[in-house]
């Protein structure tokens, strides 16, 4: 047989891929064949070979020949939406197969109810795509009849390597961002070689991408700890270099967590069929909150393309215009926009000055199409090749790459966005919600989101958090059968939808929704009182730092100073590292914006999981056990001594406070009060500094009496506490439900590090993540902690919830949870002491059916 001949893998009718409803498949971008209508739910192969990739969705096959071109057969369109359900695989991926071998099953009927068309294309792919002699199409085709033929590839001279290849540095670099090379480093990659002469590669597992293509990065599918080699060539190819090894080895600092979806079941296979009164659908929590509202139907206004262009230059300018229009208008929504809005719109700016996208799309309208229809080409394109990942965080990025394929289609076709708009205190129900819709909505009277698509690290999904709309995502099919106006019950604390209610359900939620608002806006009309138990005792509520915008909101809410400012923060989103002078002054206004609350100062705590690129570390085996904090500090003394004197000299002088981290033993102190000595020397500084030490290894817990003596007060750092008394990695996403440091073992040390510092006069602080979790909080004060440095926002629940406790209660709380023998028994005790910190939607819970 010859190599060069494709028989066909389907029973059915073969078409030309310009009747496949999909511009990605019609437009020929991937390669080029047919299109095969089948009556039959087996797919065969089409000819000898090895399976090349078989995603997990099992919905499309490569298969790769014995000459090494890839077949790519894609069964019907759309179908990598149904998650694998309805596909069946004959085959593994890398298996050698014979021609007419049967390598997957789907089920025609779920498929032709399912998907928009069943049509599958059958493609030659390539670089260049092989050029077709025969293609057998508008006919009944059998498995096994003759399908394409194509011609045997021109011979292509070697090339000689390139003066630039051969000058081209390369570093191979482990990838330390939490949720890998996803949209917003991305971005970032193309932002910080932005104004260097270099062309720099990002290659992984025999792929390649420039990488100041925002969507090549993304679908190069890299995932945290992937090891990917750069390759850079040009002038300013290890500055280059240096910029994304810095970027990618370092994690995001701002990496939000993926709410855990052990919290809600997602949707089950069962929510496809339409809800009856009083029926509930599952989803995944992706904003936390309970409401209830009338529901309001949203629905994607479709925009009609023209596929062929009024000429080459024409659409060409068309194009770029319409890219400059909503480039100019996304810089202008984010002047002034903050926080996780600004993000979004940053990674949209990326997106939308990405070369990749745009030349691919100019080389479509150079093939005679029209701007708009090679826009939304090329951008289906990108989103097939980003769900094609299986990785949920990168398939959710693709709802950014709707969206500014929507913005784009307007501006081209002349027409203005409809701002969806939804009555005051409606449930918005949407198969998929883009950013900027959500964005143009009325967000203040918007009761409540939930998505039939989408995933709880979505930009939608923090959008929401951040506004505080209750919201669920991946609701699937059943939600969009729900009527225009039907009651409903969103109950985002347990991950359900509650359709059409019956009085009692609704009742008893409209009770909770009222219970809740008052709570917190008691909560934050409290808030700047100061941190007190029901019996007086003192408790200091302060709050955790990393920028002077923390500040600024840390002191709304109630902060009684700052427990912790995270240094490295500041040292992290940069090329250099910032001089005295620019420490001093940021200081200064973070110290400011806190009013002469006190500031605690933790110096640099750099390496482990705070890698700083411009001060390259020893490479080490083990980061989390080598050179961090205090060692890191000690080990590059100039930069300790410059952030000292930036710290001492601000004004005024009584107001910082001086945090060591990763302390081991009173040695390390010494040392540092020596610096501390000659820095106040250096700048005339007579005012002694507080100092106080992180107790976040056993060894400084253990050995607690003997740091009392050296210094005035301990902050425990709970977060790496629990790592290194656990010894699980704090980043380990298999061990993070084990990872908690409600760990009797844990508790044990903080009582211990507790009474130490009682035994000697000193303060006790929390400061790492147990502080800011309500369940500990009676625990931590039990136990004999003074202070409890926590996340901005949780300050007024925080503050209330002591209000609500005795020393005494929080004292046999304490004494049980250390008689306990696992992190599990002391949470399940914690349930049964009912306070505020028990959860808000407990009585709905206890009457609905
Ligand atoms: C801690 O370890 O608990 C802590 C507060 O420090 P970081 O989280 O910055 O390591
Ligand atoms: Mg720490």
């Amino acid at each position: 047989m010859s190599e060069r001949i494709l028989r066909s893998p389907l029973r059915g009718w073969s078409a030309p891929l310009e009747e496949v409803p999909d511009p990605v498949f019609a437009g020929r971008m991937l390669g080029d064949g047919v299109a095969i209508d089948p009556l039959e739910g087996t797919l065969y192969a089409p000819c000898d070979g090895q399976i090349a990739v078989l995603p997990a969705t099992r919905h499309a096959i490569t298969l790769r020949t014995v000459a090494g071109t890839d077949i790519l057969m894609h069964i019907g369109i759309d179908t990598v939406g149904l998650g694998g359900e309805g596909f069946e695989a004959c085959v593994t991926a890398g298996q050698a197969v014979r021609s007419g071998d049967p390598l997957i099953r789907f089920d025609l009927d779920l498929l032709t109810r399912r998907v928009p068309s069943l049509l599958t294309p059958v493609l030659l792919l390539g670089s260049p795509v092989p050029q077709l002699t025969r293609r057998i199409q508008n006919c009944a085709v059998n498995v096994g009849d003759l399908l394409l033929e194509w011609a045997a590839p021109q011979a292509v001279a070697a090339e000689a390597p390139s003066r630039q290849d051969e000058a081209a540095l390369t570093r191979s670099v482990r990838v330390a961002l939490e949720h890998g090379i996803h949209a917003r480093p991305a971005a970032q990659a193309a932002a910080a070689l932005k104004g260097l002469r270099a062309q720099v590669q990002v290659h992984f597992q025999g792929r390649s991408a420039d990488a100041r293509s925002a969507t090549g990065l993304m679908t190069l599918g890299v995932r945290r700890d992937d090891a990917v080699e750069l390759r850079a060539g040009g002038a300013d190819a290890a500055a280059a270099l240096e910029a994304l090894a810095g970027l990618f080895s370092k994690p995001e600092p701002n990496a939000r967590r993926a709410v855990p979806r052990a919290a809600a079941a997602p949707a089950s296979a069962a929510s496809k069929a339409p809800v009856g009164p009083g029926g509930a659908l599952r989803g995944v929590l992706a904003s936390r909150g309970l409401a209830v509202g009338p529901a309001a139907l949203l629905r994607r206004q479709e925009i009609a393309v023209a596929e062929a262009g009024s000429g080459i230059d024409a659409e060409s300018a068309a194009l770029r215009r319409a890219c400059a229009q909503v480039q100019a208008a996304l810089e202008r929504s984010l002047d002034g926009t903050r926080g996780a809005a600004a993000e979004i719109i940053t990674a949209h700016l990326a997106l939308i000055e990405d070369p990749a996208l745009h030349s691919s799309a100019l080389a479509l309208i150079g093939q005679g199409k029209s701007a708009a229809f090679a826009w939304r080409a090329v951008i289906r394109q990108s989103i097939e090749a980003l769900r094609a990942l299986e990785d949920g965080r990168m398939a959710e990025r693709a709802d950014d790459l709707i969206d500014l394929e929507h913005q784009v289609l307007l501006v081209l076709t002349g027409q203005s966005a409809a701002v969806p708009s939804v009555a005051a205190g409606a449930i918005l129900i949407a198969h998929e919600l883009l950013p900027s819709q959500l964005v143009g909505l009325e967000t203040g009277t918007l009761a409540g989101i939930c998505l039939a698509a989408g995933g709880a690290t979505s930009h939608v999904s923090i959008l929401a958090a951040a506004a505080g709309i209750p919201a669920l995502v991946a609701l699937g099919a059943a939600l969009e059968h729900i009527q225009e106006g039907t009651t409903l019950v969103l109950d985002a604390e347990r991950g359900e939808l509650i359709v059409d209610p019956g009085a009692t359900v609704l009742d008893a939620a409209r009770r909770q929704i009222a219970q809740a608002a008052e709570r917190r806006a008691r909560e934050r009309r409290s808030a700047q009182r100061e941190g007190r138990l029901a019996d007086g005792t003192r408790i200091e509520v302060l709050a955790n730092l990393g920028s002077l915008a923390d500040a600024e909101l840390a002191v709304c809410n109630g902060a009684e100073g700052c427990g912790l400012l995270r240094t490295e923060f500041l040292f992290l989103e940069r090329q250099t590292a910032p001089d005295e002078a620019e420490q001093r002054a940021e200081y200064q206004r973070i110290a400011t914006a806190l009013a002469g609350r006190p500031l605690t100062v933790r110096t640099l705590d750099i390496g482990g999981d705070k890698p700083i690129p411009y001060l390259p570390l020893p490479a080490e085996e083990n980061p989390a056990l080598g050179l961090r904090g205090i060692r890191t500090s000690l080990w590059r003394e100039a930069l300790l001594d410059e952030q000292l004197r930036a710290v001492l000299a601000v004004e005024p002088p009584g107001q910082c406070r001086l945090l060591l981290p990763m302390i081991t033993d009173v040695t390390e102190i010494r040392i540092v009060r020596a610096h501390i000595e000659d820095a106040c020397r250096r700048i005339g500084r007579t005012v002694p500094v507080e100092l106080g030490v992180m107790i976040e290894t056993p060894a400084s817990a253990l050995m607690a009496d003997s740091l009392a003596r050296e210094v005035d007060f301990f902050s425990i750092g709970t977060n790496d506490l629990t790592q290194y008394t656990l010894a699980m990695d704090r980043g380990h996403s298999l061990l993070a439900a084990r990872l908690d440091g409600l760990h009797p073992a844990v508790l044990r040390l903080i009582a211990r590090t507790a009474e130490a510092a009682h035994a000697r006069g000193r303060r006790t602080a929390v400061c790492g993540g147990l502080a800011s979790d309500p369940l500990a909080v009676p625990i931590l004060v039990g136990l004999g902690v003074h202070e409890l440095s926590c996340v901005p926002a949780v300050i007024p629940q925080i503050k209330a919830l002591l209000a609500t406790l005795t020393l005494e209660q929080c004292r046999e709380r304490a004494m049980s949870a250390l008689a306990q023998d696992s992190a599990e028994a002391v949470r399940a005790r914690c349930a049964g002491w009912d306070d505020a910190a028990g959860e808000p939607a407990a009585a709905l819970r206890s009457v609905q059916p």
